[in-house]
């Protein structure tokens, strides 16, 4: 059996993988707009129960093709200990095609290049890593731990050894009087990357969380209106000059979903938002009560 410790977060598009969490929690958690593993202390899982349910899987579920390594930072676990548990996957789930993970830039950096390379042959093969914002002095202010050359510098890494990137930055989190910087230098940051895929979410905040006009340290901030958040994710796609980049709005978190391929779409994809923004009552806008993390 699979044994979930909840509870367990993962991509939209992850949603017809295995999730297998190979450690519990986020070795960070301190960013201010994440709630995911606040009731977890991080762990890492003993190895033979997770290859207790690799192996389970492969006896009760045939046809599996993806898996997503869970929770926060499979890169807390040392190269090694990854490619062990990747060969197990593929020896284990004879039709799978590919395995994907979290990766915060802290633990990444660690990783020498070699290693990163050994992992990313062993099947590892998309990322997930939050860029959040390409502004320092918001990142500063969610408590991220690395700037944006940091983050840049990571995922030029991460390419370097072959892993395609899936990138994520988040709608709202400077505030209506920081957006129009807040888009401007995220489109410049994801222009420097150009990973794979950039997705937005914007942001939401939940019980569990603390006060976010404490730990920004700004009592006066606020969240942004559906509208402002629009805005801010049409100045964000108008600006990114990257060509070839997959770029998508489809979490729950967000009031409109988007996808498509910059350049080529951005025509449409600006259109698409001048009409919900033109339109309150646009069908095409996800109302507040659908809103989800
Ligand atoms: S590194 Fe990721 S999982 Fe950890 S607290 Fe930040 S956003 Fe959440």
């Amino acid at each position: 059996m699979i044994h979930y410790q909840e509870p367990v977060f993962r991509p939209p598009s992850e949603a017809d993988s295995l999730i297998l969490q190979a450690t519990y929690g986020c070795t960070h958690n301190r960013c201010a707009f994440c709630s995911m593993y606040q009731g977890k202390r991080f762990r890492v899982r003993p190895e033979e129960e997770l290859f207790s349910e690799i192996d389970w899987a492969g006896r009760h579920l045939p046809g599996v093709t993806r898996v997503f390594l869970a929770d926060g930072d499979a890169f807390a676990l040392s190269p090694r200990r990854l490619i062990r548990i990747l060969e197990r996957l593929y020896q284990r789930l004879p039709t799978l095609e590919r395995v994907t993970a979290y990766a915060s830039p802290q633990n990444f950096r660690a990783r020498k290049l070699e290693d990163l390379r050994a992992v990313r042959a062993a099947g590892l093969r998309m990322l997930y890593l939050g860029l959040e914002s390409g502004d320092d002095e918001v990142l500063r202010r969610i408590q991220k731990g690395a700037t944006c050359e940091r983050i840049v510098e990571v995922c030029r890494r991460a390419q370097e050894a072959g892993f395609d990137l899936s990138i994520t930055v988040i709608l709202g989190l400077a505030g209506p009087a920081g957006s129009a910087r807040h888009a401007e230098k995220t489109a410049a940051a994801l222009d420097r990357i150009q990973p794979r895929y950039a997705s937005a979410l914007t942001l939401m905040r939940t019980p569990r969380q603390p006060s976010f006009e404490e730990v920004v340290g700004d009592p006066a901030w606020r969240d942004l209106t559906p509208e402002e958040a629009l805005a801010e994710c049409r100045a964000l796609v108008a600006a990114m000059q990257a060509d070839g980049v997959e770029f998508r709005s489809n979490h729950a978190s967000n009031y409109l979903a988007l996808k498509g391929r910059l350049q080529r779409d951005k025509p449409t994809l600006l259109a698409l938002i001048d009409r919900v923004l033109a339109d309150p009552r646009s069908p095409l806008r996800r109302p507040e009560f659908l809103r989800a993390l």
